[in-house]
């Protein structure tokens, strides 16, 4: 080893010890005949001196040394002289008196601070990534990642569990997104597809027999990039057989609590055991399958006291069925003066159109209690019925009640969209909580309107509830289907399902989800016969390990856990990926380049 001590290790107790550091340095403070080198490696900085008188020679390197040089340093430790230990420093009581100092790699300047938290363009984060990865945030952020991938994978040695590598080059698994290709050079014209989930392999390994199966595998998904989702990341995946939902849902939701409270114990589990919604409680509460729950600000249904109101639009909307609901912004109306307030409703109007709505009224209550309350839909309310509103919201002085009536899938989006924004503008998104939930009871299919068919919720191999497999004949929009998702502060951090493990159900699941039959056996007609020799009853899991890791690190963006992640276009700009291939290449895989124009300039 070209050391004997990590730099952040060195303590008071190393005092009198003869030491080789080894690390970049992080600063450099030149004094005249003294030089002071903070030192940095992996486990922290350390304090390193440097008298001329001394060790000339090593004042000489140190002299010539700049920020991130990579140096050897063998010396003595000593405690620092009295009034000058630094305690914001581990290493910060003790320094060490260099002998000698060997410099193992000079360093061009760096194009950002490494040892400065600054707002770094993140093209030049990426594109440098390697010195990116060196800041203390990021390597703690990495750290964490492997101590979190460490916990889960002991936790489940222990429990029984064996990890399985499965393949990389498969077929297409249909997970909703589009397929990543790769041509086949020994079976010209076929194609592999990269694995979106090992979720067929998974289930074959319960036909194999090993009953309890996780691994950490990379998935890959060709989507347009939209928010944070990265071309390939990383799922822990789960199967088990003979289990029943609520196995596979006690299970996960042990290791998750278990997690938490081992690699990240200041961060605040907002309630034991995770709350459980509905899927239709969930949509008609939030606006949405992955709700944010650190906060309230919840829909209330008032459909049957707003078709007796006065005001057109709600009357007709409930006649057609469609629901008013109200979100209760407390205090938002406060002491605004009355243009003030009919620009923040403005404001509020058009997010709401810009999520499908064709307006949003508002009754603002006025901070005093005696107070009229404002809004050009007030009118139309009796007082009593102003009064019921006011109880059934919980509506205090100085709140802003907006009113959201259309389909209920726009009312779903409304919600959404709004409550999302009250909450950043109220304050609300407390960093150190995590708010974990279940949501279950998913339909298992969800109506395709510009497809006109059914599209599976989840995916095509998930068991519909027991009591609603008969609604597969009858009206297979009401049957509900066995996923559960586990959702952590608005996202959804792991989702799965109880399995069909019987061809006929399996294939039952084909034509109602538009595909027919002989490409659906040409597709899977491998699960299909493993489905006639013997099949355990079995369901699983898979967990997003980035967003996890994200939440747990309290980076808002999953690229700040990953090592080296992708663009928004899909491309690692650090190594020019994607990038062209040779003509000898695509020759020997039989491909011919037909362009778009853009692109052949
Ligand atoms: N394969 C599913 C997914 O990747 C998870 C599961 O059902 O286990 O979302």
């Amino acid at each position: 080893m070209l050391k004997t001590l990590f730099c952040g290790d060195l303590r008071p107790e190393h005092a009198g010890q003869d030491v080789v550091l080894a690390g970049w340095v992080n600063r450099r403070r030149d004094q005249g005949g003294l030089i002071f080198i903070d030192l940095r490696d992996r486990w922290g900085i350390c304090q390193i001196v440097v008298d001329e008188e001394n060790a000339p020679d090593a004042h000489a390197n140190a002299n010539n040394a700049r920020n991130e040089y990579v140096l050897q340093v063998k010396g003595k430790v000593r405690m620092r002289p009295e009034g000058t230990s630094n305690p914001d420093l581990a290493t910060g009581e003790v320094e060490v008196v260099a002998s000698e100092i060997n410099v193992l790699n000079p360093a061009k300047t760096p194009p950002f601070y490494i040892n400065k938290e600054d707002n770094i363009e993140e093209a030049v984060r990426m594109k440098y990534r390697y010195l990116d990865l060196r800041r203390p945030k990021m390597q703690n952020n990495i750290v964490l990642r492997h101590k979190a991938v460490k916990f889960i994978r002991d936790w489940l040695d222990e429990r029984g569990f064996v990890e399985v590598e499965t393949p990389i080059l498969f077929k297409t698994t249909p997970e909703g997104a589009r397929d990543f290709l790769v041509p086949s050079r020994l079976q010209p014209g076929k194609f592999y597809a990269l694995p979106q989930s090992p979720q067929q392999l998974k289930q074959l390994l319960m036909v194999g027999g090993y009953e309890r199966y996780f691994q950490i595998a990379r998935c890959f998904r060709d989507e347009d990039l939209r928010g944070q989702r990265q071309p390939e990341f990383t799922q822990l995946d789960l199967e088990m057989s003979f289990v029943e939902r609520e196995d596979v849902m006690q299970l996960n939701e042990t290791m998750m609590r278990e997690l938490v409270k081992k690699v990240t114990p200041d961060k605040r589990i907002m309630e034991e055991p995770f709350p459980r919604l509905l899927y239709k409680d969930a949509m008609d509460w939030y606006g949405s399958d992955k709700p944010d729950i650190r906060y309230d600000l919840r829909a209330i249904d008032i459909s049957d006291l707003a078709g007796k109101s006065g005001f057109p639009v709600f009357v007709n909307n409930v006649e057609a069925g469609h629901p008013v609901r109200v979100l209760r912004a407390p205090g938002m109306a406060g002491e605004l003066s009355g243009t003030k307030l009919r620009q923040v409703a403005a404001e509020l109007e058009d997010m709401a159109k810009a999520a499908g709505a064709k307006g949003l009224a508002y009754i603002a209550l006025s901070s005093d209690p005696n107070g009229e309350a404002k809004g050009p839909i007030s009118k139309f309310f009796t007082v009593d019925q102003k009064v019921e509103l006011f109880e059934r919201t919980g509506a205090q002085p100085g709140d802003l009640l907006l009113f959201m009536s259309d389909r209920k899938e726009v009312v779903w989006d409304v919600t959404d969209v709004l409550r999302r924004h009250l909450a950043q503008e109220l304050g609300l998104l407390d960093t150190s909580l995590l708010a974990f939930c279940w949501v279950i009871d998913f339909p298992e299919f969800l109506w395709n309107e510009d497809e006109q068919r059914w599209d599976p919720s989840q995916h095509l191999f998930t068991m519909p509830m027991p009591e609603d497999v008969t609604l597969l004949d009858t009206d297979p929009g009401a049957a509900r289907g066995s996923q559960y998702d586990m959702v952590c502060n608005g996202f959804e951090v792991a989702g799965g399902s109880i399995r069909i493990h019987d061809r006929a159900l399996q294939e039952k699941i084909f034509p109602l989800i538009g595909q027919n039959m002989e490409s659906a056996r040409e597709q899977f007609g491998h699960i299909l016969e493993a489905f006639e020799y013997g099949v355990p009853p079995h369901g699983g899991i898979a967990w997003g390990i980035d967003r996890i890791v994200a939440l747990l690190a309290g980076e808002p963006n999953i690229r700040e856990v990953i090592a080296f992640p992708k663009s928004q276009t899909g491309a690692d700009v650090m190594s020019g990926t994607p990038s062209a291939a040779e003509p000898g290449q695509l020759a020997e895989l039989h491909i011919k380049l037909d362009l778009p124009e853009e692109d052949e300039e």
